[in-house]
């Protein structure tokens, strides 16, 4: 491994340090998200360009390091966190006289774009969720810079004696590009790789591609690039280096992927497949694949959304009745909410935490017993998952679910 890797996952959202030098004119500002800068004898190509709030801080760490004109800009993919500070690049091209940079995407990119400005409300909300964001603040763009090019497969540029090779694969998404520049013997990956298993079943998002993330990570690492500049975290050099870390992360996608295509052939449905699936210790011991913002359980969700309908396999869940219809039924059998309270702190008691939030929400999910006192329990829950979990996506829902709870009880 490389000296890079001994900085771990820790290293994902480092908003620390400016621009940092790897020779041969490439660098990486290491923000929220990374924004790699390649610069030529003919000018600068930006891929990656950062949350809405990081356009003037990229163009001072910039302009610290070269006086050139940015030639190109390229969305590595249109989420929030890689195509939002491109304002503040445009504007410096102006003052100093140079061309408007050109920018590049993949062709899905402007529909994305698209649906995020028709859906922005919907996207405040479940981001200001994942995210923990605070109300007041922003939690999503609202500055949209469509791009001025786009490609379907690859397409490719040269700069300054430079080739630039972009390609496209879905993977976190389906407007996901990297770019290869052969000369330099560097790959750009974008959030094809980052310090974490890949957020592909993120809990909030569209459709995401497993077993596609892995062809493009293979395809990478058969290139042997001597760097690579991922979406997050600290850099990876040595050809060696890059390759372990590009195959090891295909390797655990596929292994998944191979599970749940495995297990629906066999008849198997989604809760069996969720309860059964093998994270090998090869994979949870890997520091590429710690499950501190994606995580396994995610990917299999994932894969069951893109291969299998939403029918569960028992029928009397095909037109199922509310759950607090159902609740008050249980309520009825277990001789009230009284009985399901005491049930509900014998196994929160016993560390079973889990399975006593079931057992709560039948008391919530009916509107009968002690309310506040239920809400008080699923919050003291909720929190106890919250300190045991390392997925930042999880815990931060769990956490919202306490921050929700507590505004039902007049304490936010
Ligand atoms: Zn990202």
């Amino acid at each position: 491994m490389g000296g890079d890797t001994s900085l771990g996952s820790q290293a994902l959202f480092s908003g620390e340090g400016g621009m940092q030098s790897f020779g041969n004119g490439l660098y990486m500002l290491q923000l929220f998200a990374n924004i790699c800068m390649i610069e030529t004898g003919e000018g600068v190509v930006l891929f990656d360009l950062g949350l809405p709030i990081d356009g003037p801080r990229i163009v001072q760490e910039m302009r610290a390091v070269t006086e050139l004109p940015v030639c190109y800009m390229i969305y590595g993919h249109g989420h929030a966190d890689h195509a939002f500070g491109t304002r503040a690049v445009l504007e410096d091209a102006e003052e100093r006289g140079h061309p408007r940079p050109v920018i590049l995407a993949h062709e899905n990119l402007p529909g994305r774009f698209d649906r995020y400005q028709r859906m922005l409300p919907y996207h405040e909300h479940i981001n200001r969720i994942q995210f923990a964001i605070p109300e007041g603040i922003p939690a999503f763009p609202w500055d949209y810079i469509y791009p001025d090019e786009v490609f379907r497969e690859e397409m490719s540029f040269t700069l300054g004696g430079t080739t630039f090779v972009l390609k496209h694969a879905r993977g976190e998404t389906d407007d996901h590009v990297w770019m290869w520049i052969p000369e330099r013997k560097t790959v750009c990956a974008s959030d094809f790789w980052v310090w974490s298993c890949p957020n592909v079943g993120n809990p909030f998002k569209v459709q995401r591609y497993a077993l596609e993330w892995a062809q493009a990570l293979e395809e990478m690492a058969a290139l042997s690039p001597e760097l690579m500049l991922p979406g997050h975290g600290a850099a990876i050099s040595g050809a060696s280096e890059v390759e372990e870390a590009c195959r090891t992360v295909a390797r655990a996608l596929r292994s998944l992927d191979d599970q749940v295509v495995e297990m629906l052939n066999a008849g198997k449905w989604q809760e069996e497949i969720l309860h059964s699936f093998a994270w090998p210790e090869e994979f949870a011991a890997s520091p590429y694949l710690a499950p501190i913002y994606g995580h396994p359980c995610f990917v299999v969700q994932a894969l069951l959304r893109q291969y299998h309908g939403w029918y569960d396999g028992n029928p009397s869940h095909l037109f199922p009745a509310g759950s607090g219809e159902i609740a008050e039924q249980v309520l009825q059998l277990a001789g009230g909410p009284g009985k399901v309270m005491e049930k509900a702190r014998k196994l929160a008691d016993a560390g079973k935490t889990q399975m006593a939030l079931h057992v709560v929400d039948f008391v919530l999910d009916a509107g009968e017993g002690p309310h506040a006192e239920a809400l008080e329990l699923k919050a003291s829950l909720l929190e106890d998952l919250a300190a045991k979990e390392s997925s930042l996506i999880a815990r931060n829902i769990f956490l919202g679910g306490v921050r929700q709870i507590n505004k039902e009880l007049g304490k936010e």
